[in-house]
């Protein structure tokens, strides 16, 4: 801006003048493309086109200042298959920077493709709606990485890694167990969470299989990620055969949601958003530092207007074009209240049934106020918006970062009230004590959809091993017991319960925590654990049938968990048990809960004379495993029960 004083970017005088309301990209039709650009402090933009999406020379071409800030040029011609970047100069340094808002790019991101997106269609996709989902407490959401789910040798899939990987259908480990996506159905998860999915940076996309990353280094915010494709270096096959896979699982009736990363970006100085508007998209300490809120070195400053409206842009736009049904916002308390409200208004003008989640956690310091970070603490403010419940997952297995550290299911006393927060989602519930709870002590929750029940992610120990940790001397089945008693809790939990891909037969990464760079020797899922842990896995889909059949565990509200869900009273500690009674118009009208985590049996009383066992320690699901005919029941050690009234079991 020379010869113009400088205005600070967090002024409302800069908004007034910069803030631009419009569409930013390339709106493309067959007969011209229109470029736009927001670049308010650039003397000058020049649109540099190229035949390839790297190697060739491009072809310069000045563009015209615009309102708020921004620089246009209307291109006559069809130019799907162009490549491009723009030339930014700013204080008199020019610099080469790719479009923050390109859907599509040549090999590593490094130049936008203009697209045609219709091309990219796979047939069919028009018409693919979104599987129903009619509250969002009916979500019951896995995760997976898609290089991790079919990379293994024997997983039968041909596309191994690929997104194309996860559209095969019969694809078996030992024959006949299934694997990949039909694996997906057999389990009955309502929603796949896919690690993300989004261009980005640490994998080289011309040295395929040499590298290994999660992918939390957002490069390009719009574009599919290119190791996944098949062929990285032309734009429109990542993007083709991402929906193909979005179409592969929706058509099993599976939803998807995009694990996003809007807090920080791999580059921050040399990022493209720097090179257009340097300072503009960071936050800063007072003394112009970058600060360091995720733990990796920068994060986006969402509080300023066009950052906000960058990252909502961006939501909606994958919303729209790619289908998608969810997003999880990694470290989501780095982004403040209004920006994850603003999304969650626009996701419900594109489809209300779209579940929004992240963390409500940060991975360091940062200057934006607690007040106004999306923190777990903070989520009544947050309507339509749920955080991942970190009380019940250390409640349950133990301290995620002091490994030796049990939990309720592997020893520890003292953590019932932790996991009752669990139980009841989180919400206001008179018969938990907040007091005694790990983290938070309040009932953080205003609805139980808030409460994201897990005790297993991508981070930290996988659950399987976290019990080797702290339970090094008991035997494997004594651990297998643990491991169901976890299952169990979480999916019998009001809120919205969560699993780690492959948990359901006690995934391994060989004692890795932090497996983000780790090689496909440890991340992979080794399918072969299907095989062996047969009981695990049906353990696992029996508890989602049960979810599934029974809306008693998913309560809507608040009021009707206060009202339909009572704790009982217990002979020791270590255990836990509750009645739902005439719960969410189930035909079950009474239903216990008990979990004893001691290790010998005890005697419980029942609220009624003659109940049917549907899950115990060796199955789970919605048949008869056996009867009670008194109003007491002996709950052996280590075991959880699941008992029905017999009347209205025998009724239905
Ligand atoms: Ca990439």
């Amino acid at each position: 801006m020379q010869g113009q004083k400088k205005i600070s970017f967090s002024s409302q005088e800069f908004i007034d003048i910069f803030h631009y309301p419009g569409e930013l990209g390339v709106k493309y039709s067959n007969r011209q493309s229109e470029f736009r650009l927001w670049a308010p402090t650039a003397s000058n933009v020049l649109l540099v086109t190229y035949p390839t999406g790297n190697d060739s020379k491009g072809t310069k071409t000045p563009m015209s200042k615009g309102e708020q800030g921004t620089w246009y040029l209307d291109v006559a011609g069809d130019l799907h298959g162009i490549y491009y970047n723009y030339l930014v100069t700013v204080d008199g340094m020019t610099q080469e920077a790719m479009d923050p808002y390109a859907k599509a790019c040549g090999v590593n991101g490094n130049r936008g493709m203009v697209v045609d997106m219709q091309r990219t269609d796979p047939d069919g996709w028009q018409d693919l709606v979104r599987p129903t989902l009619s509250h969002f407490i009916n979500s019951i959401i896995y995760e997976l990485h898609v290089r991790d789910f079919t990379i293994w040798s024997e997983s039968g899939v041909q596309q191994k890694g690929k997104f194309l990987g996860m559209t095969e259908r019969g694809t078996t480990v030992c024959h006949s167990v299934s694997t990949g996506l039909d694996h997906l159905s057999e389990l009955g998860i309502t929603h796949v969470q896919l690690m993300p999915c989004y261009d980005f940076s640490t994998i080289d996309e011309c040295k395929l299989d040499a590298e290994y990353n999660w992918g939390y280094d957002p490069q390009n915010y719009n574009i599919p990620e290119g190791s996944y494709a098949t062929d990285p270096y032309h734009g429109g096959i990542r993007i083709r055969e991402f929906k193909e896979m979005i179409m592969a699982l929706k058509e099993q009736g599976i939803r998807v949601v995009l694990d996003v990363v809007y807090n920080h970006t791999y580059l921050a100085a040399e990022s493209h958003l720097n090179k257009i508007v340097p300072g503009y998209y960071y936050r800063q300490d007072p003394y112009g530092n970058l600060t360091n809120g995720s733990g990796c070195g920068n994060e986006l400053a969402s509080e300023r207007s066009m950052v906000r409206k960058m990252i909502t842009d961006s939501v909606v736009y994958w919303a729209n074009e790619y289908k998608i049904d969810g997003f999880r916002f990694d470290l989501m308390a780095l982004l403040d209240i209004v920006t994850i409200n603003e999304i969650r208004s626009a996701l419900n003008d594109v489809d209300s049934s779209i579940i929004v989640y992240g963390e409500g956690w940060i991975g360091g310091h940062s200057p934006l106020p607690d007040n106004c970070k999306a923190l777990k603490g903070n989520v009544r403010q947050l309507p339509g918006t749920g955080v991942f419940n970190d009380d019940v997952r250390d409640a349950v297995k133990g301290h995620v970062f002091f490994g030796e550290q049990p939990g309720f299911v592997n020893g520890a006393i003292g953590m019932e009230e932790s996991v009752k927060c669990g139980i009841v989602g989180a919400t206001d519930h008179d018969q938990v004590d907040y007091n005694q709870v790990l983290f938070s002590h309040f009932p953080w929750a205003a609805e139980p959809a808030q409460s994201i029940n897990y005790v297993e992610a991508h981070d930290n120990y996988t659950l399987w091993d976290k019990l080797l940790k702290t339970n090094p001397n008991d035997s494997e089945e004594v651990r297998m017991a643990m491991h169901k008693m976890s299952a169990a809790i979480i999916l019998t939990s009001q809120g919205i319960p969560f699993l780690h891909g492959g948990m359901e037969f006690l995934r391994s990464k060989n004692g890795d925590h932090n497996s983000y760079k780790s090689p496909d020797s440890i991340n992979q899922i080794n399918w072969m654990q299907k095989c062996k842990y047969k009981g695990i896995f049906s353990y696992y889909q029996g508890l989602i049938q049960l979810r599934k059949t029974h809306p008693a565990f998913r309560m809507k509200t608040t009021g009707e968990i206060q009202s339909n869900l009572c704790f009982l009273p217990m002979p020791a500690g270590q255990m836990l048990g509750y009645v739902l009674t005439k719960a969410n118009a189930d035909p079950w009208q009474k239903i216990v809960v008990v979990f004893n985590a001691t290790s010998t049996g005890r005697l419980i009383d029942l609220p009624g004379n003659h109940w049917i066992i549907v899950v115990n320690q060796k199955q789970a699901g919605i048949n008869e495993l056996g009867r009670v005919m008194t109003d007491k029941v002996v709950v052996p050690g280590r075991t959880s029960l699941v008992l029905v009234e017999a009347e209205s079991f025998l009724g239905n």
